[in-house]
């Protein structure tokens, strides 16, 4: 284009005056050329962004499918185990009663049945992971809400000599099923408070939500052992656990009744490599 333009100067009887009269077409070509570099990496940006936010959004639909496949089978298999279990507890109830003057023997019985009431808390909890329960939706002041679940913590909090912090607005308001909000925040605080050793932080951060579509954020932070990559693509699974004594319920039924409120919860290790953040967004 250059030398072609050059030989449309040498033709031209006043190149230098043509040349004037040509800057600002040049200047607006360049000025066009510009721009859309700009648009176009907008353009590029956009699209990793769109991306990103197509993979989220196909993880989610993949768990949210492999949650509802796992929660049939739990309900099923709860519904299995609710009614012999009753009976194994109403027969050792009326042993026990025979063995009143039996301490050596009443003593086995006992141990039956403080077996058989932990098992059927998880049937309890099995079924509350699968139940539909609609939600009751009430305007909390967040911050009171924090204030009981510290409370309702604090003596496992103290039993380990850990810290519970709640930092949250006062005024900020959330649309939310109270029962509901109490669990999932006491489950995510405790789960915190095991995280940690003595001495550790738990900081509940009540705020307005940045992201659009959600009103509130809530984040539940530990300064303890954090979560390996490994563990965190199964978190949410019920039955998953770490723990010796756990069942593996507790977050399964935490993300179960944050999508009853259609929001969403994320786990994640803290940016400065020590300990865990969840979050939880509420419209
Ligand atoms: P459970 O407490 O019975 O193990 P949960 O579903 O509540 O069941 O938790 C599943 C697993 O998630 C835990 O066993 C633990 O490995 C991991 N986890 C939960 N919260 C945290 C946390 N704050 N920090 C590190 N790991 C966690």
């Amino acid at each position: 284009m250059e030398l072609d333009l050059e030989k449309k100067l040498s033709d031209i009887k006043d190149p230098a005056r043509t040349m004037a009269e040509l800057a600002p077409v040049f200047e607006a070509y360049n000025e066009l050329t510009e721009r859309m570099s700009r648009v176009h990496e907008q353009l590029q940006a956009e699209v990793v962004r769109l991306r990103e936010e197509l993979r989220q959004k196909n993880e989610l639909l993949e768990r949210k499918s492999r949650l509802a496949a796992l929660g049939e089978m739990s309900a099923g298999v709860a519904h299995e185990i609710r009614n012999p279990l009753g009976g194994v507890m109403l027969y050792a109830s009326l042993l026990a009663k025979d063995l009143e003057d039996r301490p050596d023997s009443l003593k086995w019985v006992n141990k039956i049945s403080t077996a058989v009431r932990g098992l059927n808390q998880i049937v309890t909890d099995m079924l509350t992971f699968t139940n539909n329960s609609s939600c009751e939706k009430t305007e909390i002041n967040l911050a009171g809400l924090l204030a009981e679940v510290t409370d309702l913590a604090g003596a496992h909090g103290r039993a380990k000599k850990v810290k519970l912090v709640t930092d949250c607005d006062v005024d900020l308001v959330v649309s939310a099923d109270l029962n509901m909000m109490q669990r999932i925040l006491l489950n995510l605080v405790l789960n915190a408070v095991d995280a940690v050793a003595e001495g550790g932080i738990v900081t509940i951060r009540g705020r307005v939500s940045r992201v659009t579509q959600y009103a509130v954020k809530i984040e539940v932070i530990d300064n303890g052992s954090g979560i390996s990559q490994d563990v965190i693509s199964k978190i949410f699974n019920p039955f998953f656990t770490t723990k010796d004594v756990g069942t593996g319920l507790g977050l399964a039924i935490v993300h179960r009744l944050v999508e009853c409120h259609e929001g969403i919860i994320t786990a994640c290790n803290n940016k400065n490599g020590k300990g865990a953040k969840f979050t939880v967004l509420l419209p």
